[in-house]
């Protein structure tokens, strides 16, 4: 029987897995399908990870590369090229690798299985079917993990970080990126990598647009139409444009992998499609936690690092001290906020503060987050300068402001 088994070699597993480690676990293991340790990390070399963390600024794999290092020092167990095929909520991991099918258990486990990303099929993006639709990732793994071109002249649809990425990375390998195409009326992608990916390079982006025919000759993409949506979301009839290209990358969101999750009865949050989870980022089977992407999209390999450490923390707790919560109060949330993690949270616990994190699906110009009691009354209020869907917000509750809460709080934001 381990202390722990960690799902994912991710920076959200690593990072989980490590903390553990320095707060007593001894039994830790960390299982991971891919051949080897940093997760998505691996294919992102580009620089931008780690200026929180670690105040520099290193690429994907140097990041995961400090992770991996530290690992190396302790005799956490590393179990590569192994896929957990399902799990249960007694805390049961069923793996497979070339020795086989295994049942291995633990007294907590931690899912750190990360996302993966929408296809054409989940947009039904009309059109032909030939070569040169790719999404953003696979096509980010084709050149910087195998070293293949994917094409010449690229439109990508979508405008997260991604496909704002991979603009970049295309144009410096020669390609001729024609725009990128957003039906939002704003960005998906961060701030920082509209201006370094598109606007440094001349990449138009073209917002409440989509992709409304995809034509291919001999077998391979050859033209894209797109055309302006209003505000509903509706095709536009007489705004088409016709963009000459021979690859099309796809960056149209990712979906936590929570096939396993459902398996172990957790409850899943439909707006996020990750668990719902406490503030100490357990799941609603005691015992099992989560952290990074399979909870919900972050921006940043820094915060997901910093999640994992605090799922970690509470799984140590859970399996080496008496349980001490004896009530619950819920995370409510009003529009334009799409959800907010966590959903829950316990009380009483020792944090003298509770981070909330979330997305809004609207740009807001300064404003202000509010959070209330019950009675509708305020409790505490956050200013900013601006919010956007693009980047995760963050709240820091005060524990005493809400201790007395008995059934739950909500956080709304108003323009100023
Ligand atoms: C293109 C791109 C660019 C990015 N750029 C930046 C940036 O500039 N700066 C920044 O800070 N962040 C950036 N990020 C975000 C950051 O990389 C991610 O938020 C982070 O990698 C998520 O970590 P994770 O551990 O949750 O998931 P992942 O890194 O996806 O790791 C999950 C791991 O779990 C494994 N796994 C899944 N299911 C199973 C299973 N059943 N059995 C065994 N193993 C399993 C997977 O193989 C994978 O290794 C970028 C992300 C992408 C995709």
């Amino acid at each position: 029987m381990y202390d722990l088994i960690v799902v994912g070699a991710g920076p959200a597993g690593l990072s989980a897995a490590l903390t553990a480690y320095e707060n007593g676990l001894k039994k830790i293991l960390v299982v991971e399908r891919d051949k080897e340790m940093g997760g998505i990390l691996n294919q992102c070399i580009h620089n931008g990870f780690g200026l929180h963390l670690f105040k520099k600024e290193l690429t994907g794999p140097e990041f995961a590369g400090r992770f991996i290092e530290k690992i190396k020092e302790t005799d956490i167990e590393i179990m590569l090229d192994t896929m957990v095929l399902d799990m249960d909520k007694n805390k049961n991991v069923y793996i497979l690798n070339t020795n086989g099918y295994k049942k291995l258990s633990a007294k907590a486990i931690i899912l750190a299985m990360g996302c993966r990303e929408r296809t054409r099929g989940a947009i039904a993006t009309p059109g032909d079917r030939g070569a040169g639709v790719y999404t953003a990732g696979a096509a980010q793994r084709y050149m910087n993990m195998n070293g293949y071109s994917v094409g010449n002249k690229v439109v990508i649809l979508g405008s997260g970080d991604i496909g704002l990425i991979m603009a970049r990375r295309m144009t410096l390998e020669g390609a001729k990126v024609l725009a990128c195409i957003e039906i939002n009326p704003y960005s998906a992608g961060l701030r920082r990598n509209i201006k370094q990916c598109l606007e440094d390079f001349d990449i138009p982006l073209y917002l409440s647009h989509t992709i409304t025919d995809i034509k291919c000759t001999n077998n391979r993409v050859s033209k894209v139409i797109i055309s302006k949506v209003d505000e509903a979301y509706n095709i536009i009839e007489g705004s088409e444009i016709e963009i000459k290209c021979d690859t099309v990358l796809l960056s149209i969101g990712l979906i936590p992998e929570n096939e396993l999750s459902k398996e172990a009865d957790i409850t899943i949050d439909e707006r996020t499609k990750g668990p719902v989870v406490y503030e100490n980022m357990e799941t609603s089977v005691e015992g099992i936690f989560c952290c990074g992407n399979v909870v919900q999209v972050h921006d940043l390999a820094d915060n997901v690092a910093m999640e994992a450490k605090k799922a970690a923390k509470a799984a140590c707790k859970y399996i080496l001290e008496e349980k001490t919560f004896v009530r619950e109060i819920k995370v409510e949330a009003n529009k334009p906020i799409t959800y907010t993690i966590p959903q829950k949270i316990h009380l009483p616990i020792e944090e003298k503060v509770v981070d909330i994190s979330f997305r809004t699906n609207k740009v807001l110009d300064k404003c202000v987050i509010k959070v209330t009691n019950s009675n509708g009354e305020v409790v505490c209020k956050y200013p900013r300068e601006y919010v956007i869907p693009a980047e995760l917000e963050k709240i820091n509750v005060p524990v005493s402001l809400i201790k007395d809460e008995q059934n739950s709080i909500t956080i709304y934001i108003e323009e100023d």
